[in-house]
């Protein structure tokens, strides 16, 4: 068996928190593959290294004295290895950083680094050996991640390694110029890294033990998640949902190798498993409830629209000509509502306005404004009969107006637009329906 384990910030913050890592690696001899974040914050109110790479950075950037703020990031790693009781000198990494910074090597470089000093530390600690994923981890010159050739390079160079350190968060174009993922990355650099090795399980250790099935903030307590299908994370992911990047899951969710969400903190705990598929009925109809606030619907109304051949393609094609992402459009016979996220569409609104009423000639077009989606997800939900009728009677008691629908074809997922101040209420009553009654 060969394990992927990524370690997130705050698994790996100081000293204590990497000997804690280090115990759940030695654990179990089929963690062969680890890949640190950069050390997260240690008290609340504290700075990610992250954090400070990007703000030194700036002042190098603008030629400005950054001596203080290297020297606080060193500081950083120098507690770490100190209270690891290394034999580790980070003098010349940190001078050659220094030297890059004056260079100006890129914003990307600067963060990078959080994770390759991390590494460096780690492969030490482990007496693992450490691979920069500069020389395998591949994005085109456009900066998007080139997964095929990556894929390529990476299985290449973990060839007949037997145990290995591989850094999150980063790889390189094809110049040399390191590149970084979307913060939170390191997520996708441990899927990378699991399906390159073929790896039978990515465990992916973070401070909580997986997912909830609804936000914390909104719900008191709520209950926790065992398993979820690779599409149901997709969908709550999207709509908000934290813990993992909701990048991560695509490179291993091509060749069906899980995810197990861990708590570094309570290592006994199982987690939440994320799988291709799973015959596994979950506790509840619902495996999850997430949602974002912040769109705006803008409503058209043609009479005999339904028979006008081209009339979505050629309202789409205006928010494509300012490109703006829709999220939703749902339709009726002569109706067609376009959603989109509020803060994109509004400095466009009336050039978007006036290209549909060129468009496609509407009788009437209207916007509503702070508009939430809440997305219901499920994948016992298309086989259970009233769902739907249990989520829409369970907001009407609380009162609350419904202000779009929209069941995705896969059937496991509902999405439900209300007004942003109902947004929290909404999620109470369809927990509410759902979980405590235990249904
Ligand atoms: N260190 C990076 C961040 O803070 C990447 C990561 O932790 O995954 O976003």
């Amino acid at each position: 068996m060969k394990k992927v384990v990524k370690f997130g910030g705050s698994s790996l913050a100081n000293a204590e928190q990497f000997i804690k890592a280090g115990n759940i690696i030695r654990a179990d001899e089929d963690r062969k593959f680890v890949v640190p974040s950069a050390p997260g914050k240690r008290y609340d109110k504290d700075t990610k290294v992250t954090d400070m790479l990007y703000a030194c950075y700036e002042l190098a950037e603008k030629d400005h004295n950054f001596t203080s703020q290297i020297a606080q990031i060193e500081e950083r790693y120098q507690e770490i290895i100190a209270g690891l009781e290394l034999e580790l000198d980070l003098t010349l990494e940190i001078d050659t950083i220094i030297d890059n910074f004056k260079r100006k090597a890129g914003a990307d470089y600067a963060a990078s680094r959080g994770e390759y000093l991390n590494g460096i530390i780690m492969a030490a600690y482990l007496g693992y050996e450490f691979v920069d994923p500069a020389e395998a981890i591949r994005f085109n010159e456009a900066g998007i991640f080139d997964a095929e050739l990556t894929q390529k390079l990476l299985s290449k160079r973990l060839e007949g390694v037997e145990r290995a350190v591989i850094p999150g968060f980063y790889g390189a174009m094809g110049d040399g110029t390191v590149k970084t993922f979307s913060r939170g990355g390191s997520d996708i650099t441990g899927s990378i890294v699991a399906k390159a090795i073929q790896a039978d399980v990515y465990e992916n250790w973070t401070d909580v033990s997986g997912f909830l099935i609804a936000d914390p903030r909104i719900i008191e307590n709520p209950k926790g998640i065992d398993i979820i299908t690779y599409g149901e994370l997709r969908e709550l992911s999207y709509m908000g949902a934290t813990v993992l990047h909701e990048d991560a899951i695509f490179p291993v969710r091509k060749v069906g190798i899980p995810i197990n969400i861990r708590n570094t903190n309570k290592p006994d705990d199982e987690g939440t498993w994320i799988v291709g598929n799973t015959c596994q009925k979950a506790k509840y109809t619902i495996t999850g409830i997430a949602g974002k606030k912040g769109f705006a619907s803008i409503n058209i109304e043609k009479d005999m629209m339904n028979s006008e051949v081209g009339f979505g393609r050629r309202v789409l094609q205006v928010f494509e000509e300012y490109n703006i992402s829709f999220e939703h459009i749902p339709s009726g016979i002569d109706t067609l509502s376009v959603m989109v996220h509020q803060t994109e569409f509004v400095n466009k609104e009336q050039n978007i306005l006036s290209g549909i009423n060129k468009a496609v000639n509407p009788d009437h077009v209207d916007i509503q404004s702070d508009l939430a989606l809440i997305a219901v997800v499920g994948r016992c939900m298309k086989s259970q009969r009233g769902t739907a009728g249990r989520i829409f009677a369970a907001l009407a008691h609380a009162n609350i107006n419904v202000r779009m629908i929209d069941q995705g074809s896969s059937e496991q997922n509902i999405i439900i637009g209300v007004a942003n101040e109902d947004f929290e209420a909404a999620i109470q009553a369809i927990y509410a329906i759902f979980v405590d009654t235990r249904i």
